[in-house]
């Protein structure tokens, strides 16, 4: 019997009862039904086509900060989000990054698997500068990814200064301060292709539109995003 990577009570083997009543597939357990509860699907909501978070009855769709965004970008973004950033996600992402416990990739990575069979875009995952993989010692999106197909195709550039001043002049305020850059070698492989940008969490939105307005420079036809929380 296994034990819940998160409180460590034993795993039973039985099927979810939601399991049963929708008739999915089993899924590979890796967390008991309690813990699994505590976690918000946002399948189950209606959610802003911007962001993809959880949208309150008070709430225009998009919501206030993607208007923002659409009116400071020169691009439509589409951000689908899988949970809820709510307190039970918060700790997992405080236990899973910032502690590094790197078996928790495995609480959802089959649920991410499951979205990403869905569809054929090319997966790049948002990267993590050179700092972050000393520290933690691994990409936590590229861990959520693990049986997954993915092109790691931009890095973190080492310093905001090597940003040269050619670059910054007009067309899109996204690429000032951007903070990412083109793996030069790759760079052909997403020409005319969706690609699909994968992070962790959706937060105000910069890091992933970052990634998104660099990937479309180099000649993605779109760039669609997925995080694991928002
Ligand atoms: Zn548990
Ligand atoms: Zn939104």
């Amino acid at each position: 019997m296994k034990d819940c990577l998160l409180c460590g009570a034993g795993l039973r083997n039985e099927m979810p009862l939601g399991d049963l009543i929708r008739l999915t597939p089993l899924r590979k357990r890796t967390i008991c039904e309690p813990c699994s509860a505590a976690f918000s699907p946002l399948e189950s909501f209606p959610t802003c086509s911007g962001c993809g978070r959880k949208r309150t009855k008070e709430m225009p769709d998009p919501c206030y900060d993607c208007q923002r965004w659409e009116k400071d970008s020169q691009f439509k973004f589409i951000n689908t989000a899988l949970f809820e950033y709510n307190p039970a996600m918060k700790d997992y992402m405080k236990r899973y990054k910032f502690a590094g416990d790197y078996r928790l990739r495995q609480v959802f990575s089959e649920r991410i698997h499951e979205q990403l069979r869905k569809q054929s875009a090319i997966i790049v995952p948002v990267p993590v500068g050179a700092d972050t993989m000393a520290t933690r010692g691994f990409n936590q999106v590229t861990g959520l990814l693990e049986s997954d197909r993915y092109l790691e195709l931009l890095n973190v550039r080492l310093d905001k200064k090597t940003i040269r001043q050619s670059e910054k002049n007009r067309q899109d305020r996204l690429m000032l301060g951007q903070p990412f850059e083109m793996m030069a070698p790759e760079k052909n492989q997403i020409k005319n292709q969706a690609v699909l940008l994968v992070d962790d969490v959706y937060t105000t939105g910069t890091t992933i539109r970052h990634a998104a307005a660099l990937l479309l420079q180099a000649g993605a036809a779109s760039v669609r995003g997925l995080t694991l929380a928002r």
